[in-house]
């Protein structure tokens, strides 16, 4: 590809930046698809200052990550419904000098659940009370889902129940809702401590679902006791292809060659 003054500018921000395989999938769509266009990551540090130069540089859209999901929205122009509802955003499209936030997480997570199963009606428990957790639980109780949220710390896990209008439940007691899907949301078992697992193996039962949205490494501590516990497991791999192919669908007009980036992803990663 020859990068030249038609060239367009997209990319992801976060703090830090260094183990974001999203250039490597948004870089890998545009190549695809002949897009003339590049995706950079940028670990930065002053969001406001950040946000001027998207405006003057006419970036033309971006992926938003740890930790600024949430500060970014008073500095966006206009925020979608679902994502101002979630209280994240993840992607920023540029309309010719209005910025726009969305949220794609949710969307991203949801696909992949249900690519592998008829989850209506299902109870899940979401492991975490984090943004991802916020997002995961905002649409699967917009999907008619129960929902039950497990954390570490009591009291923000109680805050994110309220506000999703569902219960509580203790790390320790998991077992005792006989939950049909199982969905870590927090980052415990990511590398480079892959031993870690925010649950023990009491957490899964026999033909239950277990997703963790952690995709390095590709199989963590929490998936490996699932399967050995006889539970259908998903790994992180497919909600961050679905939420950037939602970022690069926005972005472009365009469906993502989804599977070419998840390709992609699984070579790095190998
Ligand atoms: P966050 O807002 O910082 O929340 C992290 C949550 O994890 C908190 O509830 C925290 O509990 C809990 N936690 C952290 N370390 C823990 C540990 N050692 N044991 C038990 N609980 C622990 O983060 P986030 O934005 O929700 O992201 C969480 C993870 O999701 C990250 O690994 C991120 O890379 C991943 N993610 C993946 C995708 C994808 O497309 N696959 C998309 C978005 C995010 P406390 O409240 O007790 O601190």
């Amino acid at each position: 590809m020859i990068i030249d003054q038609y060239t367009q500018g997209y990319g992801v921000i976060g703090n830090p930046i260094g183990h974001s395989l999203s250039p490597l999938i948004q870089n890998t769509a545009f190549r695809e698809k002949g897009i003339n266009a590049v995706y950079l990551a940028w670990e930065i540090t002053d969001l406001k200052a950040c946000m001027m130069g998207v405006r003057s540089l006419g970036i033309r859209g971006l992926s938003v990550t740890i930790p600024f999901k949430s500060d970014i929205i008073p500095l966006l122009d206009e925020v979608d419904g679902l994502a101002e509802r979630i209280g994240a955003v993840n992607t920023v499209v540029n309309h010719k000098g209005l910025l726009k936030g969305y949220n794609t997480d949710a969307v991203g997570a949801l696909r992949a659940l249900e690519e592998k199963a008829d989850i209506s009606g299902n109870k899940v428990i979401i492991v975490g009370a984090g943004g991802a957790a916020r997002a995961i639980g905002f649409i699967l109780k917009q999907k008619g889902l129960e929902i039950f949220i497990a954390n570490r710390s009591v009291d923000r896990g109680i805050e994110l129940s309220r506000s999703l209008d569902c219960e509580f439940v203790r790390l320790d007691n998991l077992s005792d809702v006989q939950g049909d899907i199982i969905i870590n949301t927090t980052p415990a078992g990511m590398s480079p401590k892959i031993d870690l697992s925010p649950v023990s193996e009491k957490a899964f039962r026999e033909g239950m679902i277990a997703m963790d949205i952690i995709y390095n490494p590709g199989r963590t501590r929490f998936l490996d006791m699932a399967e050995k516990r006889g539970c259908i497991i998903i790994n992180g791999i497919p909600m961050f292809i679905y939420q950037g192919a939602e970022q690069f669908r926005m972005w472009t007009g365009l469906d993502a060659p989804i599977e070419t980036m998840t390709r992609a992803v699984e070579k790095a990663l190998a």
